[in-house]
């Protein structure tokens, strides 16, 4: 089987140092949740922290266990409330949680002193998301009560955007909204003696819209994986973001077979030769990372042509028509998505209904990843 993800490091570096360039000297958390968006989180955390990122953000305690197993060092950020069993290998593997409440400061506080450890935690407030993080209004007595604690160490505190990833002027203005009522918090913290720790709140869409969000540190995912969530709009005061695509999918033809004029092809028979055709089975299907949504809407770039994917992606497999000539031959490689202009998983999101946080992430763990940090040649045909 030579169904692969071709992860190149080269392009992830070159993303992260886009970044820098944009936000200056602020910090990065990189975003590794996930698996690294389906990247591969170790072999992701490790090419970040090289390339001078501070610290790693994950959203599971086994995701940041695995971090550490590892062997990284870098502070490693919780991005949820884990379950109160698992604060023991929160302590364990020193990392660093969200704090929404006083309950759950509390029960950190008791389980660290017992520990002997003073655990870093960062006080997250909600602005407008309506997910995790305290009121506005409770963040400073929640501050205080941190303070209190021990064995706490308030090392940040953080706010996270809704609609930072989009233009529309009223969402534009929801996230001001959400950075304004972030930063006057943060003052009253401030005002009742408590020293907040690193301020951060830009995710990607942040990061590229955002420059009042960036504070201390950015939470960049998507972008360091070679996604914008957003485009600059006409008139803004910087140079627009450029970044590359890291995840390529790639699969071979098992099997080429001539298929009459009529005939169906696939499952639930939708798609039906318009004439006599070669067709091409691919190796990669929906448990591959290939959206079954996609289907009569996708193509494959073999030997350096895009043909068009027929009839429905299987779970293992799909059918590409490659016409009534053609030199491609059996065991040849197929891209079924990669860094191409058509051709990347933000278009293959477009084509399937969905965003490529979730093509990125959907690529199976049956799919072995390729790391590497030049170019992969393709088997068969040159591309
Ligand atoms: C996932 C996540 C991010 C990164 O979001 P992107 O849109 O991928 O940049 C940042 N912060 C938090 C809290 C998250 O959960």
């Amino acid at each position: 089987m030579r169904t692969r993800a071709i992860i190149h490091l080269d392009r992830l570096t070159g993303n992260i140092n886009k970044i820098k360039d944009r936000i200056g000297s602020c910090k990065i958390c990189a975003v590794v949740k996930a698996d690294a968006y389906g990247h591969g989180a170790p072999q992701v955390a490790k090419a970040a922290v090289n390339a001078g990122v501070y610290c790693l953000g994950v959203v599971t305690t086994q995701e940041g266990a695995g971090l550490r197993k590892n062997g990284i060092t870098a502070p490693v950020l919780l991005f949820s409330n884990p379950h109160p069993d698992e604060i023991q290998e929160i302590i364990n593997f020193n990392l660093i949680p969200f704090i929404s409440d006083i309950s759950y400061a509390s029960i950190l506080n008791e389980q660290a002193k017992l520990a002997k450890v003073k655990l870093k935690v960062h006080l997250k407030i909600d602005t407008g998301m309506n997910r995790l993080g305290c009121k506005p209004e409770e963040a400073v007595s929640l501050a205080c009560h941190i303070a209190d604690c021990a064995a706490l160490e308030l090392a940040g505190t953080a706010t996270h955007f809704a609609v930072s990833d989009s233009i529309a002027d009223g969402d534009r203005a929801y996230t001001r909204m959400q950075i304004e009522c972030f930063k006057r918090t943060v003052g009253s913290i401030k005002s009742a003696g408590i020293d907040p720790g690193i301020l951060h709140a830009a995710n990607s869409g942040g990061v590229i819209l955002h420059p009042e969000s960036w504070l201390d540190m950015v939470r960049p995912g998507l972008l360091m994986y070679g996604y914008k969530p957003v485009e600059e709009y006409a008139d803004f005061p910087h140079k627009p973001i450029e970044v590359q695509p890291v995840m390529e999918l790639r699969a071979s033809i098992s099997l080429i077979k001539k298929v009459k004029q009529g005939e169906s092809v696939s499952y639930g028979r939708i798609w039906t030769a318009p004439e006599d055709t070669n067709i091409a089975i691919i190796t990669a299907g929906y448990s591959d990372g290939l959206p079954r949504s996609a289907s009569g809407k996708w193509k494959a770039l073999i030997g350096g042509k895009y043909y068009p994917i027929a009839g429905r992606i299987c779970m293992d497999q799909c059918c590409v028509d490659l016409g009534q000539q053609t030199d491609i031959g059996r065991w040849d490689e197929a891209v079924l998505f990669g860094s191409f202009r058509d051709l990347n998983a933000a278009t293959l999101a477009a084509a399937a209904g969905t965003i490529p946080y979730e093509i990125t992430c959907n690529v199976n763990k049956r799919v072995p990843r390729v790391y590497t940090t030049g170019d992969v040649a393709l088997y068969g045909k040159k591309q």
